[in-house]
């Protein structure tokens, strides 16, 4: 058991201050008995401060010439970079994930800060109309104070998609991370923060209760969430009352449609990647594979041959592939989803080896699985499983298979597998999704210049590029008559 004096305290953030009231013990997912850090408990007048703080601090920020606020910002993103190599251990001891996992975390946080910025002063310059009746003028201007509330599962990126667009186009920030990662993200929002004025960025810590108050509190104008589709449904209502602008990532269920051209060592060398990396827990990981009926035994049969070969342990093990399940929930609803599909008509194969089975019972570790022979109306293909479990569904024709990748009430993103560029485009465009790609579907298929972000209940808006930074203003349009 890790001591006391040597376990970092991660406080909130408020008006350029570092405060706490009482704290409780984060414990590594992949070794129970280990404290990682001892994190703040917040309350609703926590947030009251921080929300004040942030209110104060907004008509300077708003005011400071945006040349300023993106070198500021840019300096940002050099933090976040060079933090990786101090912080990535311990992300990946508060959120299980391997090593890897932890290190892009912060190189796609940092390059999210650095891209989203120098869009900036192009964004935000006024379009304007000169003639002999009229001089207009339509600014872009900042909404006020900024609520963002992330998940756990890639806290640092996750982030800076919301800090980036909201601070260079001249709002300030509230932030409430996931009670299960909060303290890497914490120790280098401190740092960026040492660099803004006193209440620019402000963070709180705390359980639902902390991201109610903040995404209900009358001051904030806009509230950026990523989470879960249910929490994002009690986002919408806190906010219904003041009417605020919302920006919401949700679940997914991502398919990938495998067409009967594909070369399947060549799927396999990437499609996998998108099933277990995080151990199944991104958002857009994939989460249920189409495969043609005639294909699909030699399909499943070398995909199980791959998976067998994964080795699951502590994220800070070399060895391992993937490391434990971040929290007990989600630990007993994948545990509960796997006991369903068990007893049903499809077949379960528990896949991989244990690296350290001594230590199997002292953290939230499953091994890989992959489900043959299963509906595409079963619970383990319809529901996100957020898991290292994979469901194969045969399918018998191009019309079945896009019905069956639209049969959802996500919409996250989606993948086509072939070795025909046409075909892949026309079958892209059938399917419902915030993106499609077309032979990837993983961190290797993300592009700084595409928006990312779902269609239905998959979420509203979109973070990245232009489309991001103009969720964060308001058009405010001028005209003087001559
Ligand atoms: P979650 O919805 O349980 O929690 C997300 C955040 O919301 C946490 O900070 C949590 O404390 C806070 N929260 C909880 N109740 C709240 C309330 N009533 N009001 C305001 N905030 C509240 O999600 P999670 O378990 O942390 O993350 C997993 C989920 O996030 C998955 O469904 C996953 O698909 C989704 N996700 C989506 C994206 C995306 O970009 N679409 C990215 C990552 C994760």
């Amino acid at each position: 058991m890790t001591t006391q004096d040597t376990v970092p305290q991660i406080g909130h953030l408020i008006g350029g201050e570092m405060s706490a009231g009482d704290f409780r013990d984060l414990h590594d997912p992949g070794r129970l008995d280990d404290v990682v850090a001892q994190v703040a408990v917040g309350t609703a007048e926590d947030v009251d401060r921080a929300v004040r703080a942030a209110h104060a601090a907004f008509p300077g920020w708003r005011d400071t010439p945006v040349s300023e606020r993106v070198r500021k910002l840019l300096a940002a993103a050099e933090l976040v970079a060079g933090s990786a190599g101090e912080l990535a251990p311990l992300l990946v001891r508060e959120h299980g994930g391997v090593l890897w996992e932890a290190q892009a975390d912060f190189a796609l946080g940092a390059g999210t800060l650095q891209n989203n910025v120098s869009l900036a002063k192009d964004f935000l310059r006024p379009v304007q109309f000169d003639d002999a009746q009229s001089f207009i003028s339509v600014e872009k201007v900042p909404r006020g104070v900024v609520a963002a509330i992330v998940p756990w599962n890639m806290p640092v990126v996750l982030t800076m998609m919301k800090l980036a667009p909201a601070l260079v186009t001249g709002n300030t920030l509230v932030l409430k991370p996931s009670p299960f990662a909060p303290a890497a993200l914490t120790l280098v929002l401190e740092k960026i923060a040492a660099g803004l004025p006193p209440g620019v960025l402000n963070v709180v810590h705390g359980e639902g209760d902390v991201g109610a108050a903040l995404s209900g509190h009358p001051l904030v104008r806009k509230v950026v969430f990523t989470g879960g589709t249910a929490t994002g449904r009690k986002v919408i209502e806190s906010t219904a009352p003041t009417i605020k602008n919302i920006t919401l990532e949700l679940g997914g269920n991502d398919p990938a449609i495998i067409l009967d051209d594909a070369d399947t060592d060549a799927v396999l060398d990437r499609i996998l990647k998108g099933v277990f990396t995080r151990s199944g827990q991104i958002c857009f990981a994939v989460k249920r594979v189409y495969v043609p009926r005639g294909r699909y035994q030699e399909f499943a049969d070398a995909l199980c041959d791959r998976v067998d070969e994964y080795a699951v342990g502590h994220g800070l093990d070399q060895r391992a592939s993937f490391g434990p399940l971040n929290n007990e929930a989600q630990y007993k609803k994948v545990l509960g989803l796997l006991e369903r599909t068990r007893n049903s008509s499809a077949t379960l194969l528990e896949l991989g080896r244990k690296l350290d089975p001594s230590s199997w019972d002292n953290g939230y570790y499953v091994l890989p699985h992959v489900v043959r022979d299963v509906e595409h109306t079963a619970p383990v293909s319809c529901e996100e499983q957020f898991g290292p479990v994979i469901p194969l569904i045969a399918y018998d024709d191009e019309e079945q298979v896009v019905s069956w990748a639209n049969d959802s009430e996500y919409g996250l993103c989606s993948s086509v597998w072939t070795t025909d560029p046409e075909r892949g485009l026309a079958m892209a465009r059938r399917i419902e999704a915030g993106s499609t790609f077309i032979n990837s579907h993983s961190f290797d298929a993300l592009d700084l210049r595409m928006p990312f972000g779902g269609v239905k209940q998959s979420g509203i808006g979109r973070e990245w590029t232009d489309t991001a930074l103009s969720a964060y203003v308001e058009d405010h349009a001028i005209r003087r008559l001559k």
